[in-house]
């Protein structure tokens, strides 16, 4: 034996890595160690260890699965390795064995003995399964359960592979959304600014179309509706990264539901559809990030004035349940599917086909960035709430409706005296 062996220790429990290290090292033995499958894989083939101890239940490949693979290298194909595991069934030893372990010891192990058992297999001990035909029961029912392992893993991979791909098509769709989003605005600004430049002697009165007063109402709210795509785009990027900074002051949810109501009608004059608030009036005054709360509020608000059609109506509700207030906004328009309900909440998930996509903040079906939603969930769920859509289904005939409802804590409001 060499002077110094060298024992690569696999385990993925940082206080038995401790306590197994300190005995070794004590006795004069080289560590190093792995926590998981694959680096266990790579270390051994880098250090070629004098004996490899394995704990079974690792991360990735399991112990069993590693002693195997370490088997067919040239290199570490007679290295002894020896399996430390809690014997929680019977025919670890055995399994471990047919595995391609050279031995077994249990956990918890045994301080005074270990170092020698250690020395033994260093020196060359081997335990067997004695009986052939036990021998045979075990390697078929190790065969079987690589089979099972590898089609579970494959499974796992597909899966997250669709996903991925869902995203990556997901991002695409963003990407083509978001540039049609911003270009809708920056055309009507720059055209209208070409009208004015054109026409320095232009005059009316501001409600006369093509007056000076009129094309900077709309060059406003072409900007605005700029800042607003600027905003959700950047808010979204910060909820992504944990990062939604909340200024929290008092607020008074009735008035961003009045000035929601304004803005509405400001922006979407030519819809035809029906308001109704109620019960919002009487809410306490919660603690809260104000502006945030009134995007949470006017994403989900806009989202039901583009899902209804003309005649349709949407209805606010503002209930207090003991120390939280609920605001509901029921629309009765096209509905959701019960399969999409929670995905809507995903960033960029859109449901309509995006090739149809019409830039509108308000037009019946009128597309957004697909973020409107994840926005609004990032801010109530930074306020500690809770948001979620409740709908019997999608119909654009029957139009069952669809409602939202965010839940908010109210949140230690200072007294006047205080
Ligand atoms: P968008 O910017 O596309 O509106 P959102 O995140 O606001 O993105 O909404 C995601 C999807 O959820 C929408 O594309 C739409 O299909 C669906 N959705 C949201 N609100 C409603 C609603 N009130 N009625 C029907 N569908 C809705």
């Amino acid at each position: 034996m060499k002077q110094k062996a060298k024992i690569l220790y696999v385990e993925d429990d940082p206080s038995s890595e401790r306590l197994v290290c300190r005995i070794l090292q004590a006795e004069g033995f080289e560590v190093v160690t792995a926590s998981d499958g694959l680096t266990a894989i790579e270390t051994a083939k880098k250090e070629l260890p004098d004996l490899i101890l394995m704990d079974i239940n690792i991360s990735g490949l399991d112990g069993y699965e590693v002693t195997t693979r370490l088997r067919t290298m040239d290199d570490l194909s007679l290295v002894p390795i020896v399996a430390v595991t809690a014997a929680t069934l019977s025919g670890d030893r055995e399994r471990a064995l047919i595995a391609g372990c050279t031995g077994y010891i249990p956990k918890p192990i045994d301080v005074d003995a270990f170092p020698d058992k250690i020395r033994s297999f260093l020196e060359g001990t081997r335990e067997e399964i004695k009986s052939p035909e036990e021998k045979a029961e075990y390697l078929v029912e190790y065969s079987h359960r690589l089979v099972d392992r590898l089609e579970g893993k494959i499974r796992e991979l597909e899966k997250s592979n669709t996903e991925l791909q869902k995203l990556d098509r997901m991002k695409t769709d963003f990407i083509i959304i978001a540039g049609h989003e911003l270009r809708t605005p920056l055309t009507a600004i720059y055209g209208y600014a070409q009208i004015l430049q054109a026409n320095p002697e232009l005059s009316g009165s501001p409600d006369e179309a093509g007056s000076p007063g009129f094309i900077v109402q709309k060059m406003t709210e072409a900007t605005w509706r700029l800042n607003q795509v600027v905003g959700d785009i950047l808010n979204v990027s910060l909820i992504d990264a944990n990062k939604l900074d909340l200024s929290m002051g008092p607020v008074r949810l009735h008035s961003l539901v009045r000035q929601a109501m304004e803005d509405i009608k400001r922006i979407g004059a030519d819809r035809e559809l029906f308001f109704n608030v109620t019960g919002t009036e009487d809410l306490p005054i919660i603690i809260g990030d104000s502006k945030k709360l009134y995007q949470a509020l006017w994403n989900i608000i806009t989202n039901a004035v583009k899902y209804t059609p003309d005649g349709g109506t949407i209805e606010i509700r503002g209930k207090t349940i003991d120390d939280a207030v609920q605001i509901a906004v029921k629309d009765s328009g096209i509905g959701i599917e019960p399969e999409d309900q929670e995905h809507i909440f995903d960033r960029f998930y859109i449901l309509h086909d995006t090739s149809l996509h019409r830039s509108s903040k308000t037009a019946f079906k009128g597309g957004g960035l697909g973020v409107g939603l994840t926005v609004a969930r990032g801010i109530v769920e930074a306020h500690g709430g809770r948001i979620w859509a409740e709908s019997k289904g999608r119909d654009e005939e029957k139009l069952p409706g669809s409602t939202f409802h965010i839940l908010l804590p109210i949140g230690n409001v200072p007294t006047e005296a205080s």
